[in-house]
């Protein structure tokens, strides 16, 4: 697994399997890790994080989930019992519906069983609202609420170098696919309208490659969606 740098803060690896993208933005003594897989490969990307050196120093980490689908939230207990037994603090964080359904298991909303799974309920610590910002060492980044996919859904906008993560609202030509539970088109278009107006260097989404070139892809998207109409 080739870890792709997007200095100066920011590492992505692509997701194995059915993964997430998994990303860790760094600075100081603190990291955020940005959604963590089903948890079937969570070893792989620990290892990649291991023989960079990419982990030194850290004592503090933040387990943020773009939603609560189970292959961006089912690595998280692992790479928390990970951490914890290394004396390195972890704080869950994700938007406050996405927070409910992590910490009452909700399988139906959390897709487990389609992953042959049941999700195990944990406390989610920083219940975010649109606008609520997540501190990383100096770094400041911005929940954005993009219900579509999810209701829970969010994005996170890193105002520095103009990186948005968008989970699974926006991919390099398409968007998040909304006949699952508590999924809804229309909120999904207007998310992504809003999206559209971002200033956004690169789009950093929870499967497949890095979008590139945000305005044209939005064009697209845009093209895409008024075609489901
Ligand atoms: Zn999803």
């Amino acid at each position: 697994m080739i870890p792709i740098e997007i200095p100066p803060n920011t590492v992505m690896l692509r997701g194995h399997g059915w993964d997430s993208n998994v990303y860790l933005v760094k600075d100081e003594d603190e990291a955020l890790i940005i959604d963590t897989g089903t948890g079937v490969y969570w070893h792989k990307y620990m290892d990649v994080w291991l023989n960079e050196n990419y982990l030194n120093g850290i004592e503090r980490i933040t387990i943020f989930n773009t939603h609560e689908h189970f292959d961006h939230v089912g690595g998280n207990p692992a790479f928390r019992r990970y951490f914890e037994e290394r004396g390195i603090k972890v704080y869950f964080a994700a938007h406050r519906y996405t927070a409910q359904a992590l910490e009452s298991g909700d399988d139906y909303v959390i897709l487990s069983f389609y992953y042959g799974r049941s999700y195990t309920p944990h406390e989610v610590h920083l219940k975010l609202g649109d606008g609520d910002t997540l501190r990383v060492g100096k770094l400041r980044l911005t929940l954005i609420h993009t219900p579509g996919h999810t209701r829970g859904s969010a994005c996170l906008y890193e105002p520095e170098e103009k990186l948005l993560f968008t989970g699974d609202t926006i991919f390099n030509g398409t968007v998040g696919r909304t006949d699952l539970p508590t999924g809804n088109l229309e909120m999904l278009k207007k998310s992504i309208e809003r999206l559209g107006r971002l200033d956004v260097y690169l789009g950093l989404p929870g499967h497949g490659g890095i979008i590139k070139n945000w305005k044209e892809n939005f064009e697209y998207v845009k093209h895409l969606l008024e075609e489901q109409e």
